[in-house]
């Protein structure tokens, strides 16, 4: 035996011999509940960050044990191909290249993506590998395997033929430097300081943040409660610069409190301008461009930038006096959530979710209990959203991703929806020439179905015996985008919950406290951490001194602590297999003490992993194993080892046992060495200590 640990020589080994054994696949028992947990895929954009070894972390955590008590386990693998995410990290590659989107057709850019993604992915997967992961890599899928893509379409058309979805112009928040729209959950809202401008709209002034959009005015609106206003409502007000004359309506969403109380009415720009135009039966103008520009508005106004137009018809309004005057204001305003730029509001024709029905039905899982959340805090966050969620926007407007199996008939315009099948003709007029919506699903789309789409994929029985699924684990901050979605999509498809219980970890920051980010440079690499202390010490650091539901800090120190710890085993087990296979003889009280501190720290830490407390669980062991087996009664056995050998390998068995979900490298190896007092078989098949 060696005579220190050096985790390098045995990682990969041990990780083959896992995977050979067969130890990750579960074997279906009718007799048996299984204990189920799909995986997050990971995005194959990039390396794994500190975030997934959490979460891969605690769920072989999870895993471990459950297979150890018996259960038929599954962990399935998958990854994400992650639409517009992975679509930004290639057009930034290809910038870095001096090259652009626009220089490749649809097809040739799908292509270089999937390569991108395909290579991503392997290296992805190996990383997965290296930090432990006991998943299935029988039953590994992609958000683009022909499978899951046959489950995505056939999902759309059941939307589609409940009456689900539809095809609406609204205003979707557009992102111009994406060039896509975005969910409401993909804006962030920054206060900002901008100019208030009082406008001088003939019987009438009104007050704007954006002047340069007067030109796709097409009413203004007016409290019906606001006295000053009463007369005025049936009559007109002149836009200034062009003299176009637009009705003043009323209508009780105007705040009568902001600015002079009487607002212009925008629809082509502005969400709640929209809703008051449809009510009213205005339609509706677009002056901005997808690409930022401006369009539909006195020549000289013509392709220029939205912001450069505000200030030329800002000086244009000054010069005709009609700016009456302008005051600062702070206010909300919505930005991308990828490159933090302006949202532009835009009107544009794409497709919607109903959601409400579906979140009601989530809605009625949570409040029943059908869905538990083990942390209280986010069960009610989780009903905050489920009950203010808006019509969910699915087009996106990128190529990577899974193609909107929508066509449109060239003559009578209406769409033909199937479940992925290229229609013959139109389903109204009965015309051949159709043509495919170029838009792609929203990624969240897809992944919002992984739960039954994997399992109804992966092999035969699996859908009937694994779902609904044990336990969801993942980041809190993708609660709305992602758990909630799976909750909705999973109850519609299925008429059965995805999963039971839903167990949302922190998020790693720095030893300071701080978010981690390449910006800030206080990136923790965790595979770099792997190869220089181990992977069983990342883990460890990982669920380290803080509840899962919690941030937690983290630091290269807490990780080099335990590697110390790793070291202090496997000299414990050196000192034990240094002497002959022990022989039962009556214990002595030393002897009847540490078992009965091992008993106690066993039942500790079983009744702490039921209730995912893994951080008190790795904490009941690190202290046991270090202080009561190694420091306390390991010293005493010097003086009498022949009588303590056989407490000593049972002592330390037991511990490699109950330690093994959280550091199973370092477990595994000193199994292996001890094999022939042990047992036969692998530590990862062995049975958790009763
Ligand atoms: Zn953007
Ligand atoms: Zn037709």
């Amino acid at each position: 035996m060696d005579t220190a640990y050096n985790h390098s020589d045995y990682e990969a080994k041990i990780y083959s011999l896992w995977e050979k054994s067969g130890a990750f696949t579960p074997r279906p028992d009718k007799n048996k509940a299984p204990f189920t947990i799909i995986m997050p895929p990971p995005n194959a954009n990039d390396n794994l960050h500190i975030g997934h070894a959490r979460f891969v972390t605690i769920e072989d955590v999870l895993v471990r044990y459950w297979r150890m008590k018996g259960s038929p386990t599954l962990w399935l693998p998958g990854a994400d191909h992650a639409g517009i995410e992975t679509q930004f990290v290639f057009e930034k590659k290809l910038k870095s290249e001096g090259k652009s989107r626009f220089d490749y057709d649809r097809d040739t850019l799908y292509k270089m993506i999937w390569d991108f993604s395909t290579s991503n992915k392997a290296n992805m997967e190996n990383q997965l590998k290296a930090l432990g992961a006991s998943c299935d890599w029988s039953r590994n899928l992609f958000t683009l395997d022909p499978k899951i893509v046959e489950t995505v379409y056939r999902t759309f058309k059941k939307l589609y033929d409940d009456g689900l979805v539809y095809r609406g112009e609204r205003i979707v928040n557009y992102c111009p430097r994406c060039g896509t729209a975005f969910s409401q959950l993909e804006v962030d809202s920054v206060e900002r300081e901008d100019n208030l401008y009082y406008l001088d709209y003939g019987a009438l002034t009104i007050a704007t943040t954006r002047p340069e959009t007067i030109f796709a005015d097409v009413a203004v609106a007016v409290n019906p409660k606001d006295a000053k206003y009463e007369k005025l409502v049936g009559k007109n007000a002149k836009l200034p610069l062009v003299g176009r004359d637009i009705p003043i309506i009323a209508d009780s969403l105007v705040d009568k409190e902001f600015g002079t109380g009487a607002l212009k009415i925008t629809p082509g720009h502005d969400a709640l301008d929209f809703e008051i135009g449809q009510k009213h039966g205005l339609s509706a103008i677009s002056v901005i461009d997808s690409s930022g520009k401006m369009t539909n508005t006195p020549q000289k106004y013509v392709g220029m930038k939205a912001q450069d137009a505000r200030a030329a018809v800002v000086a244009d309004l000054q010069a005709a006096g009609k700016i009456k005057r302008v005051e600062p204001i702070k206010h909300v305003v919505g930005v991308c959530y990828r490159d933090k730029g302006l949202i532009e509001p835009m009107l544009s024709k794409q497709w919607f979710i109903k959601i409400k029905p579906l979140a009601d039905s989530a809605l009625k899982a949570v409040s029943s209990g059908s869905v538990k959340f083990t942390a209280g805090k986010f069960e009610k966050i989780a009903k905050h959203w489920l009950k203010n969620l808006r019509d969910w926007n699915i087009s996106r407007q990128i190529v990577w991703g899974i193609r909107i199996p929508a066509w449109r008939c060239e003559k009578c315009m209406e769409w033909t929806i199937t479940a992925g099948d290229i229609p013959e003709t139109c389903h109204s007029c009965g015309n051949a020439k159709l043509t495919q919506d170029a838009d792609t699903f929203d990624t969240w789309f897809s992944s919002g179905q992984w739960p039954y789409a994997t399992l109804q994929a992966s092999q035969k029985g699996d859908f009937d015996y694994f779902y609904p699924t044990t336990v969801m684990e993942t980041g809190y901050d993708i609660l709305p985008f992602w758990v909630l979605r799976m909750m909705m999509l999973g109850i519609y498809t299925t008429g059965e919950v995805p999963f039971k219980k839903v167990l949302l970890h922190g998020l790693v920051r720095d030893k300071e406290g701080q978010k981690i980010s390449k910006s800030k440079g206080n990136v923790i690499d965790p595979l770099e951490m792997a190869e220089k202390y181990g992977a069983d010490a990342v883990r460890m650091s990982l669920v380290w001194g803080t509840l899962i539901e919690n941030d937690i800090s983290l630091s290269e120190d807490n990780i080099r602590g335990q590697r110390n710890f790793a070291n202090k085993l496997w000299n414990i087990a050196r000192f034990v297999f240094s002497h002959p296979k022990g022989k039962r003889v009556k214990r002595n009280a030393d002897d009847e003490e540490v078992v009965k501190q091992l008993r106690k720290t066993a039942r500790r830490v079983t009744a702490l992993l039921d209730k995912y407390r893994l951080n008190e669980a790795a904490e009941a062991l690190y202290d046991f194993i270090w202080h009561n087996f190694a420091d306390s009664y390991l010293e005493k056995t010097k003086t009498r080892r022949a009588e303590a050998q056989k407490t000593l390998e049972f002592v330390l068995q037991e511990s490699l046992k109950l330690l093994h979900p959280f550091m199973p490298f370092v477990t595994e190896a000193l199994w292996q060495e001890g094999k022939d007092r042990f047992g036969a078989s692998n530590l990862i098949s062995a049975s958790w200590p009763k």
